[in-house]
């Protein structure tokens, strides 16, 4: 009888889960298509190192393994769950019937040994939860209480688990001690039971193991702990790690009939932008490092993700249909003013969810992105929010008009004349493409200087240190000169696809007419953009960072450097985000440094590397104000100070400028210097010189 009455408890719960993951299914469907089935291989790497070895989880060094211990042990108690459902619809199944004795008991240890390590790490996330309340775990929502149900649910199945097997010993089942570590010393304690008792106890705590995996399962799709179901698929089907280049922004077809470019509202985002939100687990770890937020900005990435579920939530169950009383999930979702389906259609994610003061608070940095243990890409939907914003609405901050029309009228983001571009080459000999070009003479490499390196005054000073550099080299090089134009990054990054396509175009023309193969670049940005996105518009080309380039050039001796001078000099190299987190340039600038520097001592700041705190330049941020909290380049230059370095070393004409004025904010008279100015500085003069092709 318990048998059939198990059946039916197992159908009925089945059934339940199955209708919630199809209306689930359906709501992702009033998202746009979005292919992720490429690169099989990728994903499956991603999926075993991402989701399986939770490489993402272990970077943090406090909570991190206990939560790696809890999922794996998930994966390990899914083999007994299976046994119980078995042994729930099969009288008198088990394991031990099929198994040898030996593999059985291996199973039993494998079981009674994770539920002891999970019962512990679930005890103490409880503790961490209610008692230390981390201040990643508060905010923007969290639900704290049903974080607290799940755990305790987990906590009751690992009880019942031991109960079930201490019981079946005290009725006689034949296990060695030494295969149940956990209940032969319970059952010892329960011997005084009468058989009758004992029986009981073994089927009450197996009712309720089974029962409280069933309420597990059916509870999910109303919770985040979702996640438990979909963070697997989401890693697999997520590009943040690869396949595809890293950081890219998502190509827009400007030609697409339609009135709304970018995204306003849940559906115009694609379905995996919302299978993210299933998959967050709250954890916060993209909010607490992400450099708006720890500054006291509005912006918070979870919140943009938990926002995103919200409006998905309350606006699909009104366009799927059936917003039953199951249909309607009751934790996460969000109600229209008066609960009324106009009132639900009429809200929009922008505004009514997400503020536009959220949107442009965004540097780009990719922390967030970074760290999600679970692949979710947020920043996708801040930049499909930017380009509705910027290219549907004419919503932008008013201080980035200007760049707006000086891109479109001079080719640059500042109001410089394109004849102004070559001025820091006055008296260098260093030729253009366009001389080389008439001489019939080809560069090896095409030296982009990009804009803030042809304009601005401090960063001049980088391009002619690697200049110099190349020329000591004898390296073979070219510039556009009055030809180069921006790549449009600032304007795509502001959500100004037409600009930002105008300008690309444009570039990609006159890279391709004087033939060029090989760029090498002092502008993680120009870099970024040019080797890593221009490919959407056909632009291919290899496509070198300064600091790389550097690197190899001295590891082959080709720079003639002076001897030891014996100056010992303690330098804090800063991460730029476009080199580091985009595109994983981490040891060159630091290898570099080194080389040039014999005696140079290099310090870490605490946050560095993949972890490093951006410079609050990118995003377009370098062209807005900086009204609320602290500034976050002076948050990062006080960090840099702090290691107690003679000299903080860079990589980036954007991160030199806003490092700089934080230094004159904090009247710091520690310089900042760019790698190129550093390994210049060493050159030797005169006959040191090789022949170059200028
Ligand atoms: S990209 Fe950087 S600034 Fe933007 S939300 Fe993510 S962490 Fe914050
Ligand atoms: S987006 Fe990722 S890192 Fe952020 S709260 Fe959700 S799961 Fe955690």
């Amino acid at each position: 009888m318990s048998h059939v009455a198990f059946a039916f408890v197992l159908a009925l719960a089945l059934a339940f889960f199955s209708y919630n993951a199809q209306r689930l299914v359906r709501y992702l469907r009033i998202g746009n298509g979005d292919f992720r089935l490429n690169d099989i291989p990728r994903r499956v790497w991603n999926l075993f190192m991402i989701g399986i070895a939770q490489t993402k989880i272990l970077r943090d060094p406090s909570a991190g393994p206990v939560h790696a211990l809890v999922f794996w042990g998930f994966l390990v108690l899914q083999v007994g769950a299976l046994e119980i459902i078995l042994h729930g619809l099969i009288p008198g199944f088990s394991y031990a019937s099929i198994l040898p004795a030996p593999l059985h008991w291996l199973f039993l240890v494998s079981q009674e040994l994770t539920a002891g390590a999970v019962l512990a790490a679930v005890a103490w996330l409880l503790y961490r939860r209610v008692v230390v309340k981390p201040k990643r775990l508060q905010g923007d929502g969290v639900h704290s209480g049903d974080a607290i149900f799940i755990l305790s649910v987990i906590g009751g199945l690992m009880v019942t688990l031991i109960v079930t097997a201490a019981a079946e010993r005290v009725l006689g089942a034949d296990i060695p001690t030494m295969a149940q570590p956990l209940s032969a010393p319970l059952a010892g304690l329960l011997g005084w039971m009468s058989p009758g008792a004992a029986t009981i106890v073994r089927n009450t705590s197996w009712w309720i193991h089974a029962l409280l995996i069933l309420t597990f399962l059916n509870y999910l799709p109303y919770s985040k702990h979702l996640h438990v179901i979909v963070s697997l698929p989401n890693t697999f089907l997520s590009n943040t790690s690869g396949p595809g280049t890293v950081g890219a922004m998502k190509p827009m077809d400007l030609e697409m009939e339609t009135e709304v470019f970018g995204a306003a509202d849940v559906t115009h985002l694609s379905w995996k932008n919302l299978l993210d939100g299933y998959a967050c687990t709250e954890c916060g770890r993209c909010t607490s490092v992400c450099p708006a937020n720890l500054t006291g900005k509005l912006l918070s990435p979870r919140k943009i993700v938990v926002n995103t579920r919200q409006r998905l939530l309350e606006v699909a169950p009104v366009i799927v249909g059936g917003d039953d009383v199951f249909g309607m999930p009751f934790i996460g979702a969000a109600k229209g003013d008066d609960g009324t389906r106009a009132a639900v259609l009429e809200h929009k994610l922008l505004d009514n969810f997400i503020t536009e003061e959220e949107l442009w608070a965004c540097t780009s940095c990719r922390a967030c992105v970074y760290e999600c243990p679970v692949s979710i890409d947020q920043l996708e939907i801040i930049n499909e929010m930017r380009r509705n914003l910027v290219l549907t609405e004419s919503r932008f901050p008013e201080e980035i008009q200007p760049a707006f029309e000086s891109l479109e009228r001079n080719g640059s983001p500042w109001a410089f004349q394109p004849s102004e571009r070559e001025k820091w080459a006055e008296g260098m000999d260093v030729p253009t493409m366009a001389e080389m070009w008439e001489r019939g003479e080809r560069p090896d490499i095409l030296f982009w200087v990009g804009c803030m390196g042809s304009f601005d005054d401090r960063a001049k000073k980088t391009t002619v240190a690697f200049a110099r550099i190349l020329q000591a080299a004898g390296i073979k090089f070219a510039i556009l000169g009055q030809e180069e134009s921006c790549n449009g990054d600032p304007a795509r990054r502001m959500g100004n696809e037409y600009l930002y396509q105008m300008l690309a175009k444009q570039a990609i023309e006159t890279l391709d007419r004087y033939e060029v193969t090989t760029i090498v670049t002092s502008c993680p940005h120009c870099f970024h953009q040019i080797g890593n996105e221009f490919p959407q518009l056909g632009g291919n080309y290899e496509v070198i960072h300064h600091s790389t380039y550097i690197e190899r050039l001295l590891a082959d001796e080709m720079v003639p450097l002076k001897h030891d001078d014996g100056q010992k000099l303690v330098m804090a190299y800063h991460d730029s985000c476009y080199l580091g987190r985009y595109n994983e340039i981490y040891d060159a600038p630091r290898e570099a440094l080194k080389r040039a520097l014999p005696v140079v001592t290099l310090v870490e700041a605490p946050r560095s590397r993949d972890k490093g705190l951006c410079c609050g330049a990118g995003g377009g941020r370098m062209w807005m104000e900086e009204r609320v909290g602290q500034r976050i380049n002076v948050e990062r230059k006080q960090e840099l100070l702090a290691t107690g370095a003679d000299a903080v070393a860079v990589a980036c004409p954007f991160c030199m400028t806003m490092l700089n004025d934080a230094g004159a904010k904090l009247e710091s008279t520690v310089p900042v210097y760019d790698i190129a100015e550093v390994v210049a500085a060493r050159l030797q003069t005169g006959d040191g010189r090789r022949e170059t092709g200028g």
